[in-house]
């Protein structure tokens, strides 16, 4: 059995509003990525550590994403990206932090995965290793998009107005700043040696502080992979570090012998009074999956035994 499940970001309050007139363009990209990457895990094409990898690069690549290209400015009006991937069958990782100069930032971290040591850089340190390492090198004025500049405007504008620099603001999701959802991104993969991986990678915050960590590049907060257990969480990245999200979710399966379901469950229960809205993906070495979010929407879906399905809000759609 193989399974690969993927996230698009989770964010925004309150009851689904219906699909956005983009979200049709994301439900494609969704689809497509599910039946190319998921039907190449089938067949034995792929390790489970390959298809995050390859699934993480095709989300990086479709600007509606906040990941990559499409990824949400920092208060300085510029792309500052994060990514971390985890093998969990050898417990190898690697992670990249404040990236500004490259295509895939999840190939950087991959990078350092296979290198095995260090296994993190940060700032232009880690653009340079990016360079040194052959990996696909690009401007800020390809990475930062349109819409992203529009909503950085928005931001910028909205936090100039008295009352409205307070802090929920600067955190707030840029989903909620948009009303649209366009979030990190992530996938977990189980292969068919039974082997499990997990990738994460994200443009952060709009007008997030130049120089924030959030918790996409933390193994252990945003993903993690071990032996039983995949994860990649979205959401306000602090309440995900405080808690150490993803490897909670593990350590609730693994040491408590919790269903994947209910280890979920008591994460998300977990990060919500540190203010951590957002969703995660989790799937078990016996293929079980849990995809869930407290927020507005998140976009999810999955591939296993030759059918899967996308979803933002409440209805799902197969993919054919
Ligand atoms: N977790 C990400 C961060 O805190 C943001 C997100 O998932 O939307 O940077």
């Amino acid at each position: 059995m193989t399974v690969l499940v993927i996230h698009g970001g989770a964010g925004g309050d309150g009851p689904w509003r219906g699909l956005s007139d983009l979200d049709h363009e994301r439900i494609e990209c969704m689809k497509e990525l599910l039946k190319s990457i998921g039907t190449r895990l089938e067949i034995g094409e792929l390790s489970a550590l390959e298809a995050v990898k390859l699934a993480v690069e095709w989300l990086e690549d479709e600007p509606l994403f906040n990941a990559g290209r499409g990824s949400v400015l920092d208060e300085n009006q510029r792309v500052t990206m994060d990514a971390s991937i985890m093998d969990g069958k050898d417990g190898r990782a690697g992670a990249a932090i404040g990236l500004q100069r490259v295509r895939h930032p999840i190939d950087v971290a991959f990078k350092l995965l296979e290198q095995e040591w260090p296994i993190m850089f940060h700032g232009s340190a880690a653009d340079e290793f990016a360079f040194q390492q052959g990996c696909e090198m690009a401007d800020q004025n390809w990475l930062a998009t349109n819409l992203r500049q529009a909503q950085w405007s928005k931001w910028k504008q909205a936090a100039l107005r008295p009352g409205t620099t307070d802090e929920d603001d600067m955190a707030a999701l840029d989903h909620d700043l948009e009303n649209e959802g366009h979030g990190t991104v992530g996938a977990v993969a189980l292969d068919v040696h039974g082997n499990l991986a997990a990738a994460t990678s994200t443009g952060g915050m709009t007008g997030k502080p130049a120089g924030r960590v959030g918790d996409t590049p933390i193994i252990g907060a945003g993903t993690w992979a071990d032996h039983n257990v995949a994860v990649s969480c979205t959401g306000v990245g602090e309440a995900f570090i405080r808690t150490c999200a993803a490897h909670s979710l593990a350590s609730n399966v693994n040491f408590l012998e919790m269903t994947l379901a209910d280890a979920a469950t008591s994460v998300m229960n977990a990060v919500e009074p540190f203010g951590g809205r957002g969703g995660l993906i989790a799937i078990s070495k016996n293929g079980e999956v849990a995809m869930p979010y407290q927020t507005r929407l998140m976009y999810r879906g999955y591939y296993a035994n030759g059918e899967g399905k996308v979803a933002i809000g409440p209805e799902d759609y197969g993919i054919e």
